[in-house]
């Protein structure tokens, strides 16, 4: 289902994640039957459903969401155990917390569908950042070394 906003392509998400995010004006107006939700950084929708002709925005919502404000040191990437980008400040320590959150996911202990905006586990974008940190580390030591 495509965003009424941007075009793109939203990813299906349970309707559990809405009622745990949205704020009391945002239940007020119903949780629609097929919410998906809308990952491109610059669309003020979150969530979505064409269907019914509804869109909901980040101020609808108890939490920022990572794929609106990836550069924002503030606002975690994982939700579960509380890791914001700006947390994986290095190559090392990136990976120290992408280890960390893969061990509890793999224990069963994350709470994804409650408490990421996406409703699905955050492993993906945690790897992203961790790539990108490898790089300018990498690009940083280059620099001094020169
Ligand atoms: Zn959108």
């Amino acid at each position: 289902m495509r965003c009424p906003k941007c075009g793109q392509v939203g990813s299906s998400v349970d309707r559990i994640t809405l009622k745990a995010l949205l704020t009391p004006d945002g239940l007020r107006r119903g949780v629609p039957n097929q919410p998906h939700y809308c990952a491109t950084r610059d669309c003020p929708a979150v969530y979505f459903d064409r269907e019914e002709n509804v869109t909901f925005t980040e101020a609808e919502l108890t939490v920022r969401a990572y794929a609106k404000h990836p550069d924002d040191a503030t606002v975690p990437a994982c939700y579960c155990f509380a890791v914001s980008a700006g947390a994986m400040s290095d190559a090392a320590r990136s990976r120290e917390l992408r280890e960390m959150v893969a061990r509890e996911v793999q224990a069963g202990h994350c709470a994804c569908e409650v408490k990421n905006p996406k409703g699905s586990c955050c492993l993906g974008d945690l790897v992203r950042i961790e790539r990108a940190e490898a790089t300018s580390t990498a690009a940083a030591s280059c620099c001094a070394v020169s």
